[in-house]
């Protein structure tokens, strides 16, 4: 897992930042994405480091394209063609479809969709010239089963699939895989304000996952042991989609 140069998207915080820990390792650059939280960033940062990885902290909007091809274009250029991306960054803005504003769709679709398009687009030109690559991008269960009252993010997350499934596919010949990875009820700033007890009696394992154990996904997809594993979803959910 050492000499690779990887990209986290949203690692400021939950699921991102134990990705972005769990890839980390000597003579490994992480290209740690985040908006707004410096503050977070920056200690997500240095446990990147204490794990002995290179690390750069990358401020955008994922959803901003602009953003995307005139700050992240320009790292990838400088440090070199990525070995893995990991598309986490992501939001939801969650409630019955009669009360969705068209600016909370837009704006789910603008970071968790957009910015699936901009940032791997930005990064796979390099990985096709290497013939090489690993590309997760974070789903979720709601993605998959649907959830009431998350219409924008559940479709938003269903058409990362799709996204990953094309994608995948695409790039089989150049080498480069592409998969997604979908909790379910990890434990996250996003997931603070649900009613966590009751939510925890309908999952299989009676629990909330944690950000680690979503991270041990993507270190495995991102692994030499997933090399022939492409287009695939990976849950990781307590059993509670099956
Ligand atoms: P979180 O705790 O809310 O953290 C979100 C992270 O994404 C933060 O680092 C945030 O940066 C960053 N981010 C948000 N919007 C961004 C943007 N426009 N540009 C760049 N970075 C942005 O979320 P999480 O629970 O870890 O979720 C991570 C991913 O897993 C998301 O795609 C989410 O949909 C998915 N997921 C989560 C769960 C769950 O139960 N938690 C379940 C299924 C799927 P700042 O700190 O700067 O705001």
């Amino acid at each position: 897992m050492s000499g690779r140069r990887i990209l986290v998207t949203g690692a400021s915080r939950g699921i991102g930042r134990a990705v972005a820990v769990a890839l980390s390792a000597p003579e490994t650059l992480i290209l740690l994405n985040y908006k707004s939280s410096t503050f977070a960033a920056e200690e997500a940062a240095s446990e990147c480091r204490d794990k002995g990885a290179d690390v750069r902290l990358v401020q955008l909007d994922v959803g901003d394209g602009d953003q995307v091809a005139e700050v992240l274009e320009p790292v990838i250029k400088e440090v070199g063609p990525l070995d893995v991306l990991v598309n986490n960054a992501g939001i939801a803005r969650d409630s019955l479809l009669a009360w969705v504003k068209p600016e909370d769709w837009d704006a789910v679709m603008r970071v968790n969709l957009g910015g699936l398009y901009s940032v791997t687009r930005a990064a796979v030109r390099g990985m096709i010239r290497n013939r090489a690559g690993r590309i997760i991008n974070m789903t979720s269960i709601s993605g998959q089963r649907g959830n009431a009252g998350q219409t924008p993010y559940a479709a938003s997350k269903a058409g990362i699939i799709g996204f990953t499934k094309a994608l995948a596919l695409e790039l089989a010949p150049r080498k480069i895989t592409v998969n997604a990875v979908a909790p379910g009820l990890i434990d996250t700033d996003m997931t603070a304000d649900l009613p966590r007890e009751e939510l925890a009696k309908a999952i299989p394992m009676r629990r909330f996952g944690s950000p680690a154990e979503v991270a041990g996904a993507v270190r495995f997809l991102a692994g030499p042991d997933a090399a022939y594993i492409t287009g695939q979803v990976l849950g990781v959910n307590g059993g509670f989609y099956t």
